[in-house]
């Protein structure tokens, strides 16, 4: 079908630092899945990277072309999805302009993924940019009328923001967007290397997907187990460890073997996380392949994303072109 008739689906990432497994599961593969059924849109989020970021804006800038090689090694096809940079359409801002007038302080502050990205932080002590971070996103999506986003689980309260927004504009003004819908994947939060909830660029928990299988095998030896096994054959408790929560997702078929086994004593965590590093060399040599290809090519990287912002942008102009006519803002 053409690109044309179907329906859209944007996602994206903030370029804080290089793509991790968590992201993979919880939102590359689906991309990679339905990237020929949709009409897909991928944004590197560099304005929400400043949200956190301002003060270090080269961090964002030595990530770009990383994320971007992320994107390629996993499979997503530069010639079916759009990949572009927030920054490089201002359309997003704008459109954020306008969505603000409209949401109220006490929605973001109440936001549970705001209050729990800002630890604790007062309402008072929050950056502007930041709190409303959720509203720019809203922008994101809207933009391109997406009606599909594959995410993670703390983005569903941003995905309630952006329904929220669009239902509010369609009624004020004019029909003009689609409701978006979240698209939750199988593991829509995986465990960090450290038992913290999310693996997270943020909390150095993470295993990158570009990470050797030497880092792999030394990462996996360092991370947590079951703090209540101290010798081998103690009977352990798979439900609380880490290295057991990645087998379930990466080597699903064996992973009732390994809960027994672990329960019963019968298997130590050496040889687990030995297998578990063999299961996750399975997954990322392709990823390593089709990266090597590509990294070697770093003009190629800057083509793709030229080309796909500017196909955005066009996308963006027809679509604030609809949302000022709309509000009745085309005066002339
Ligand atoms: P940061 O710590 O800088 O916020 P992050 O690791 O949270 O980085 P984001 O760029 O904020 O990554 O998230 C991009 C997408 O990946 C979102 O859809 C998010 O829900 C998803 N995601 C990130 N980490 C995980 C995880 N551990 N499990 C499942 N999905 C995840
Ligand atoms: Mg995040």
């Amino acid at each position: 079908m053409n690109q044309k008739h179907k329906e859209r689906m944007l996602t994206g990432d903030r370029v804080t630092g290089k793509l991790h497994l968590g992201h993979y599961v919880g939102s590359l593969q689906n991309r990679v899945m339905l990237q020929g059924k949709y009409d897909s849109y991928i944004l590197l989020a560099d304005v929400q990277a400043l949200t956190t970021h301002f003060d270090r804006p080269d961090s964002i800038r030595e990530h770009l072309r990383e994320v971007a090689l992320d994107y390629l090694a996993v499979g997503i096809d530069p010639n079916q999805a759009t990949l572009f940079l927030q920054s490089m359409v201002p359309e997003i801002a704008e459109l954020t302009v306008f969505f603000s007038m409209f949401v109220t302080v006490n929605s973001l502050r109440h936001n549970p993924t705001i209050k729990s990205e800002s630890k604790g932080s007062s309402l008072d002590e929050l950056y502007y940019g930041f709190l409303g971070y959720p509203v720019s996103q809203a922008a994101d999506i809207t933009f391109c009328k997406a009606s599909i986003v594959p995410v993670g689980d703390d983005q569903l309260p941003h995905l309630e923001l952006a329904r929220k927004v669009v239902r509010r504009f369609n009624e004020l003004y004019r029909p003009v967007f689609p409701e978006p819908q979240a698209l939750i994947s199988e593991t829509p939060r995986l465990v960090g290397t450290d038992g913290n909830a999310k693996m997270s660029k943020s909390l150095g928990n993470a295993i990158e997907l570009d990470i050797t299988p030497e880092q792999l095998s030394y990462k996996i030896r360092r991370a947590v187990t079951d703090p209540a096994r101290i010798r081998k054959h103690d009977p352990g408790h798979p439900e609380v460890c880490p290295i057991y929560a990645y087998h379930k997702v990466f080597e699903p078929s064996g992973a009732p073997e390994i809960h027994e086994a672990c329960e019963r004593g019968s298997i130590g965590c050496t040889e687990c996380k030995h297998r578990l590093v063999a299961s996750l060399n399975t997954l990322l040599e392709p990823m390593r392949e089709r990266r090597s290809r590509y990294a070697g090519n770093p003009r190629v990287i800057d083509e793709i994303l030229m080309e796909g912002t500017r196909r955005a942008r066009e996308i963006a102009r027809e679509t604030l072109s609809e949302v000022r006519e709309a509000m009745g803002l085309d005066y002339f």
